[in-house]
């Protein structure tokens, strides 16, 4: 589970956690020479060149791919073991690898978080921030098979119905955003639930 950060709130980010971005990436991919920033058209805000081989480093958000489950009137979320947001609850998701589709990768991500198989259900949301490194990519997924397995990065799963869900301990804005969307968009077999969402 890796979504992984949170513009200005006090629980996060760790400080051990790092991120590429234009004030801290150094050194060219391809072939390690320094980085300088440099406007590629006039006017333009400036990108990472590499002094050596002219690569442009363009930075570009990652993308992460979850999945909101949802069963018998219950959708299960997660509690984070790990940091950012230890503690808090979230639904499970991750980065998309590399040559992996979203779809699929919301499929594995909630596999290997929760043991459980799911169908997608249909796209719930996209959520991106302007000072956030991720986009975050949110299904509808119905449950097919399998038995909840906690793994490393959370320490426990629930099935909340939607009066259940704490709204105060959540662990990201995309969190709370998707969450917001999966309640008061009933359809694909989604909740009517909008009275359960907080003022
Ligand atoms: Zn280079």
């Amino acid at each position: 589970m890796v979504l992984d950060w949170l513009p200005s709130m006090p629980d996060a980010p760790h400080p051990t956690h790092r991120h590429i971005s234009p004030q801290t990436i150094r050194f060219c991919p391809l072939c390690g020479a320094v980085l300088a920033p440099r406007a590629m058209e006039a006017g333009k805000r400036p990108e990472m060149v590499c002094t050596g081989c002219e690569f442009v480093y363009y930075m570009m958000q990652k993308v992460v791919a979850g999945t909101i489950p949802w069963r018998d009137g219950r959708l299960l979320l997660t509690r984070r073991a790990i940091e950012p947001s230890l503690g808090k609850w979230t639904f499970p998701g991750g980065y998309v690898d590399w040559g992996e589709t979203v779809e699929a990768a919301a499929l594995r991500e909630t596999s290997e978080e929760t043991g459980l198989t799911v169908a997608l259900g249909g796209l719930l949301g996209v959520y991106s921030y302007a000072s956030s490194p991720v986009v975050i990519v949110v299904y509808r997924a119905r449950v097919l098979g399998g038995t909840l397995t906690l793994c490393h990065e959370n320490d426990r799963l629930e099935w909340m119905t939607p009066a259940e869900v704490p709204w105060d301990e959540l662990a990201f804005p995309s969190t709370m955003a998707a969450m917001r969307d999966f309640l008061t968009r009933p359809d694909d077999g989604g909740p009517a639930a909008g009275s359960a969402l907080p003022a």
